[in-house]
């Protein structure tokens, strides 16, 4: 099993950028998780930890595109219509094949194969719309190119080719390539085995009575289906008091059975918040200043050797932090490729400023229109309000060298739907 560095977030200076981290992160983690073998009804979100090459030529062998006839193209006539014979039938599925010489058709089917013959078989087939039937005979218009709606054999997989990586997450349509290729079961990583706490005093259980100045906790429940989202196992262990013996002891106790323990509140630099206080003393700690709005503190450690993520308190930054951080940490853990999500250009429905040498995200919901995609940015901003993120699509990335953004300009637009699945 790999291990990870000996204190993977040892970082320097003051302001760390994005790319700083992001760079920091790829070097110092490695995989952590074991191998087990999945059945492909259970692979959905995994991530594949064996290259998938394909023992078989997709497709076998050469068929029909369409429902029609299959002919020789050299027997057509290119200037008008050609009448053939029709002189066999094949089925999808259909083993043996009739005899197709020249100057016949064939009536075939989606996915049947095309008969292989002396002079090559027919090599073109006439999609039925576009012929006419008169008794046995088919009437076909001039026109069709040669090759027309036949697939070649290895046209889709060539024998011998990978066609899923080591590392991908794994998709619908990828699971569907593993079967494509006769899998029944891929090697995938285990999943993270991630400890959730959130801390704080005023903090409440949902369904509870809220006394004067409590809340209910919120970001626990958007960790949690983050962290599901990527694949991770979640062992929800509760809301912690801002107590420094008490957190000491429950970070202490998730040490052993878990790959990563996450942690939301308690990690600015008031005197509740314990957090800090506690990792420091069971391991390591530092606090990663980003140059990012929202989103920093965040704070990266070791429990024992257990990496630790301290996510902020405050709802917004939670995800903001997440995605930039936790996300390829998570990962990277799980042997996965980090590749940067994508993100799209979009126009700027509003203006704003910011501070210079700082990477900003603004919440915003896409619209329609008649140029296009507008993100549009929602009135209230500040990082407690939850509601701002629900209203949103995804985030408006400006980047760290931007001081004003006028409504109009081109933005990257970060969609929530690449990063949450
Ligand atoms: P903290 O970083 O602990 O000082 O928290 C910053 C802000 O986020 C405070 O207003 C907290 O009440 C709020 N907050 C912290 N944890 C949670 C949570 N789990 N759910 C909702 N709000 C929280
Ligand atoms: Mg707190």
């Amino acid at each position: 099993m790999a291990q990870l560095t000996d204190d993977c977030f040892a970082q320097g200076g003051p302001l760390m950028r994005v790319e700083e981290a992001r760079r920091l992160l790829a070097e110092s983690i490695t995989a952590v998780t074991e191998r087990e073998t999945v059945p492909l009804t259970e692979a959905l979100g995994r991530i594949l930890a064996e290259d998938v090459t394909s023992p078989v030529n997709i497709p076998p062998a050469p068929n029909s595109a369409v429902d029609g006839y299959a002919v020789h193209h050299a027997d057509l006539d290119p200037a008008q219509e050609t009448r053939l014979p029709i002189t066999g039938r094949i089925t999808a599925g259909q083993q043996n094949l009739p005899d197709a010489p020249r100057g016949s058709a064939i009536r075939i089917f989606t996915g049947a194969r095309l008969p292989a013959g002396e002079n090559g078989g027919p090599d073109t087939v006439m999609m039925q719309e576009d012929c006419e039937v008169e008794g046995d005979t088919v009437v076909i218009r001039p026109g069709i190119k040669k090759g027309a709606n036949a697939r070649k054999a290895g046209e889709d997989v060539e024998q011998g080719s990978v066609v899923l990586h080591k590392g991908q997450r794994l998709r619908a349509q990828d699971v569907g390539q593993a079967a494509a290729v006769g899998r029944q079961q891929v090697v995938v990583s285990q999943r993270l085995r991630v400890a959730l706490f959130s801390t704080g005093d005023e903090l409440r259980e949902p369904g509870a009575v809220l006394e004067d100045g409590a809340i209910y906790d919120s970001n626990r429940y958007t960790i949690h289906a983050l962290l599901s989202g990527l694949g991770c196992r979640v062992d929800d262990l509760g809301i912690l008091p801002d107590r420094l013996d008490a957190v000491r002891a429950a970070l202490g106790a998730a040490e052993g059975k878990h790959d990563l323990i996450v942690t939301s509140g308690g990690v600015s630099v008031g005197e509740e918040d314990h957090v800090k206080s506690a990792v420091e003393a069971l391991g390591k700690l530092h606090l990663w200043r980003l140059a990012v709005k929202p989103g920093r503190p965040i704070a990266l450690g070791q429990v024992g050797r257990v990496p630790f993520v301290g996510l902020p308190g405050n709802p917004v930054a939670v995800v903001v932090t997440f995605l930039n951080v936790v996300r390829p940490v998570i990962l990277r853990m799980m042997g996965g490729d980090d590749t940067p999500p994508h993100t799209f250009r979009v126009r700027a429905g509003f203006d704003h400023k910011k501070k210079i040498d700082r990477r900003e995200w603004v919440r915003a919901r896409l619209v329609d229109g008649t140029s296009g995609l507008t993100a549009e940015k929602f009135a209230r901003d500040g990082a407690g309000i939850l509601s701002s993120l629900v209203a949103a699509d995804g985030l408006v990335e400006l980047p760290e060298d931007l001081t004003r953004l006028e409504a109009g300009a081109m933005v990257d637009f970060l969609p929530f739907s690449e990063v949450t699945q």
